[in-house]
């Protein structure tokens, strides 16, 4: 059989359905027998679904969640200090270079890299450091250009309608 390589997937854009098809990949992974790791940064609430549907019933699927996702008074994302990014960002590169995992998720890094909490630099060494075997989805709103330069897959999620314009609020279950 042919050896496997590990790959670079991105899924940008501005419409619904990025960190949910990573989610997606990694159930499908999971399937196989595989390993997964996710880091998730913006976030720090442990009620979404997935992190509850993980703990419960998924043990090959680690996650760790980095980030304050803090709102302003003009409900601005209140930027994350660099150090919870940082200590994050340093888990999940280790998860990926023990080898230990084959499918490392980084949830809205490109966010995290278009804020400058996260140069694009660390983010193509951390990819350089990974084993061979080793995917890595990275996900989040405009991902840099550099980034996409270097990815094997880039998906762009495009929204063309979103039920957030006529009013409707976050949903248990489809926002989180
Ligand atoms: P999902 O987690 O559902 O896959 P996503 O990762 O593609 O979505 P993010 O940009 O991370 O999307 O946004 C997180 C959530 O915010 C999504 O569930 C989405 O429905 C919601 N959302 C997207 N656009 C808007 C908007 N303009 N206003 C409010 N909420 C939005
Ligand atoms: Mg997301």
């Amino acid at each position: 059989m042919e050896k496997r390589k590990g790959l670079v997937l991105v899924y940008t854009g501005n419409g619904k359905g990025k960190t949910t098809a990573a989610l997606g990949l990694a159930l499908r992974s999971i399937g196989h027998g595989r390993h997964v790791f996710m880091v998730q940064f913006k976030k720090s609430d442990s009620s979404y679904g997935e992190i509850q549907a993980i703990s419960k019933y998924l043990p090959d699927f680690r996650v760790l969640q980095s980030g304050k996702n803090k709102m302003s008074s003009d409900g601005a994302l209140v930027e994350d200090e660099r150090s919870v990014v940082l200590d994050g960002f340093n888990q999940g590169k280790e998860a990926l270079v023990s080898g230990e995992y084959d499918l490392v998720i980084f949830d809205e890094i490109n966010v995290v890299m278009d804020h400058g909490q996260l140069t694009v630099q660390e983010v193509k060494d951390m990819l350089s450091l990974r084993p061979e075997h080793v995917d890595v989805v990275l996900t989040g709103r405009n991902a840099p250009e550099e980034i996409v330069n270097i990815a094997d897959l880039v998906s762009e999620v495009q929204e063309i309608k979103h039920y957030f314009h006529a009013g409707v609020k976050a949903r248990a279950g489809v926002e989180f």
